[in-house]
């Protein structure tokens, strides 16, 4: 069944030699439709507000209430994304892995012409978003009917022109855990096993969620030097259990750089700062995992792109290596996270 994918990472224009992988981030959305998450605001006041283009006189209320305009949760201009990931290659970048699975709009063939205008390699991922956006056909499908779906995306490629993803995921989960995102999550291992594909997960918002994430996906044969674990800065509060985590083996994705406010409506009561994703960085290379580290922005919403005041998809290069230096990491150590890292997780492993 597997087509000698192992030995290679695999974009939307087809299979690259890891050499060629470069600098990267592994968790971005160059497209997006997320209109799933918004919430028309109550308030008659802010009504209109809600759909309204981003201009400058509304900037600070779309930053603060980033899922109560229309117009800001979706990243659907070709142009636009052109614009943003030429910033991304100017500043360095050569790989990115657009993490929009089925639910939040892929756009594979937007996605080969994007690759193609810019340089930039696209790795795009295959499987589901969370339960609330699964497609109905995910609660009657057995899990070795979704492995078949998943592992289809990887080997025979989607749309017309037979687009491959090359890696599983974002694979949404919820907290708690939903009945068809675990078998969406079995499903995943077992298309891994049959394809050696790397896994991406985007956990529940609870500090126990990857760990149960983690267990489901090696119960059913998924490697955890194969996965790697999203959004560990808004997931894991404290540094111990970050410490603790890190023993499962699993890669660990800060990938939210660049949310910088102190309020984030998801994570009401907790949402760290850049200073404070760096700490656990460096507390987790100062604990031995600097293998394990891989980073991201995981820009979702056109506010965090420089066209509409946002850092854009280069901030982690031109920011954050600088602040990294500062702060002790060695040129080694950065090295590992944008680039060998990165190389290992996303070639695929032999089955
Ligand atoms: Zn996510």
């Amino acid at each position: 069944m597997n087509k000698a994918l192992d030995g290679f990472a695999h974009t939307v224009l087809g299979p690259i030699s890891p050499e060629n992988i470069g600098m990267a981030s592994t968790h971005e959305h160059i497209l997006i439709d997320f209109l799933c998450m918004f919430q028309e605001p109550q308030e008659l006041s802010q009504r209109n507000l809600a759909f309204q283009k981003i201009t400058i006189q509304n900037l600070n209320w779309v930053r603060y209430n980033m899922w109560n305009n229309h117009d800001n949760l979706q990243l659907t201009e070709e142009d636009t994304a052109i614009e943003e990931i030429n910033l991304f290659k100017k500043a360095g970048g050569s790989t990115m892995v657009d993490a929009t699975t089925i639910g939040i709009n892929r756009n594979p063939e937007a996605l080969v012409r994007i690759s193609a205008a810019t340089g930039i390699n696209i790795i795009m991922g295959a499987g589901y978003y969370v339960d609330s956006v699964h497609p109905p056909e995910v609660e009657t499908k057995t899990v070795s009917e979704l492995t078949i779906q998943i592992t289809n995306e990887i080997l025979e490629g989607v749309s017309p022109m037979k687009i491959k993803a090359g890696i599983i995921g974002e694979i949404g989960c919820s907290w708690p855990l939903t009945k068809n995102e675990r078998k969406i999550l079995q499903a995943s291992a077992q298309a891994q096993n049959k394809t050696g594909a790397p896994i991406l997960i985007h956990p529940g918002r609870n500090e126990k969620a990857p760990l149960e994430i983690l267990n489901i996906l090696e119960n059913e044969g998924a490697s955890p030097d194969q996965i790697i674990m999203s959004h560990m800065d808004r997931t894991f509060e404290k540094i111990e259990s970050v410490l603790q985590f890190a023993q499962k083996g699993s890669y660990l994705e800060y990938d939210l750089f660049g949310w910088e406010t102190s309020y984030y409506p998801l994570s009401p009561t907790y949402i760290p700062t850049d200073a404070k994703r760096l700490e656990f960085m460096k507390e987790l290379i100062d604990n031995g995992f600097s293998e394990k580290l891989v980073i991201g922005q995981d820009i979702f919403s056109k506010h965090r792109l420089t066209k509409y005041g946002g850092q854009g998809y280069s901030h982690i290069i031109k920011n954050i290596i600088p602040r990294m230096k500062d702060e002790g990491f060695t040129d080694k150590t950065i090295q590992l996270i944008f680039i060998d890292n990165p190389k290992r997780i996303l070639t695929f492993s032999p089955i």
